[in-house]
């Protein structure tokens, strides 16, 4: 049996039913989360959902109206109580638009929070930083000399700098170009593991929150809908939602019969739905393997294609399902490398059920 780190250690970060409003607007209603040390989690969701205001919550920035929240298993606020302020609270901090100070150079802005250390073991700390977030040339630079994506790793050194044992970021990587920000992901991922920093990343950057995170935990409206791995979560959506949100998916409708919902691209299993009821069955693009056929042009019957796309990593098929029974559907295919068969072309498709998910309606 594996035991979790949470089971073994005080969460780096416990955050306990908090609720939050501005003035008559609830926007975190209920949220429990904790962080193991060491681990990344990403809180993820869609515009407005309240990731920043939960993560500032943590950060000491906003002050806690209903909840509890501790680090290392030591409460730092309680409503009307408690409120250490967030120079006390031993976290690190990178914000979209974390303002660097002017008139410190690269160098000193990073050494900035590195008081305590002698100066030569300082230096060292920045400069390794910044190579690896590949800023090492900017050293004597000013912040007014940096164009938005230098600025932002700057801003990510500083914060990990004094290897804080908690780093709360929020969209660290949204100023830098999709290319740049592959490569600085993955830069500050290997520095975060390296240092063994328990961190809360805000994004609502699906890729982005698979890539960076150990757990994802998907927010809707102040709630978390599903916490679990990047694995879970796209493979084990508990609703339509969680599936929608990782990618564009086709959706059919139908009643499931014998436990199971008949579709145009072949019968989808249904068991845990009741007999006679009405399912929404969600197919991911991925899931639909096509094989072209050998057959006359004039084969209305079959299934065909209507369009192909070439997107570079993957072909997009538009295509028309046909099942023997006369049902009938337009659906999105999406194929790994060139595949650009044409209109009309008559298909067979195959399901990858792994990639089917069914849901009551
Ligand atoms: P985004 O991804 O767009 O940053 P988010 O999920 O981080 O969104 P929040 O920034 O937490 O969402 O905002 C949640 C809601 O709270 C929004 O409706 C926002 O308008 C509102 N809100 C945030 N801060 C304040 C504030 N200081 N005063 C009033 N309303 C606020």
């Amino acid at each position: 049996a594996t035991v979790s780190l949470t089971d073994v250690a005080a969460p780096a970060l416990s955050l306990r039913d908090i609720h939050h409003t501005f003035a008559a607007n609830q926007v975190v209603k209920g949220i429990d989360l904790n962080i193991a040390p060491g681990e990344v989690v990403c809180l993820l969701g869609p515009s407005g959902c309240g990731k920043t205001t939960l993560l500032r919550i943590a950060a000491g920035l906003e002050v806690l109206q209903e909840g509890a929240v501790s680090l290392d298993g030591k409460p730092i606020a309680a409503p009307g109580k408690r409120h250490v302020p967030p120079e006390k609270r031993n976290v690190g901090l990178a914000f979209q638009d974390s303002a660097l100070f002017p008139h410190l150079s690269v160098l000193e802005n990073v050494t900035f929070g590195l008081k305590h250390l002698p100066n030569r073991e300082r230096r060292e700390r920045a400069i390794e930083l910044l190579t690896q977030l590949g800023m090492a040339n900017y050293i004597e630079t000013y912040p007014h000399m940096l164009s938005g994506g230098q600025q932002q790793r700057v801003a990510l050194a500083r914060a990990l700098a004094p290897t804080p044992k908690l780093m709360l970021l929020d969209e660290p990587f949204s100023s830098l170009d999709a290319r740049l920000r592959d490569r600085i992901r993955d830069d500050t991922l290997h520095v975060l593991k390296k240092l063994g920093s328990a961190t809360l990343l805000v994004t609502h950057d699906p890729e982005e929150a698979m890539f960076m995170a150990d757990r994802i935990a998907l927010m809707r409206d102040g709630k978390i809908i599903q916490t679990g791995t990047p694995r879970e979560l796209y493979c084990a959506p508990i609703d339509p939602f969680v599936v929608t949100f990782f990618g564009e998916v086709n959706e059919l409708r139908g009643t499931v019969h014998q436990g199971k919902v008949q579709t145009p691209v072949g019968a989808v299993d249904a068991s845990w739905l009741p007999e006679g009821s009405e399912a929404q069955v969600m197919i991911r693009p991925e899931a639909l393997r096509i094989k072209e056929r050998d057959l006359p042009f004039e084969a209305h019957n079959h299934s065909h294609v209507v369009m192909a796309k070439l997107l570079g990593r993957t072909s997009l098929i538009h295509l028309c399902a046909h099942s023997d029974d006369g049902q009938e559907a337009h659906l999105h295919a999406r194929v790994p490398g060139v595949f650009l068969p044409e209109e009309g072309q008559p298909i067979d498709i195959d399901l990858d059920h792994s990639q089917v998910f069914i849901f009551p309606r």
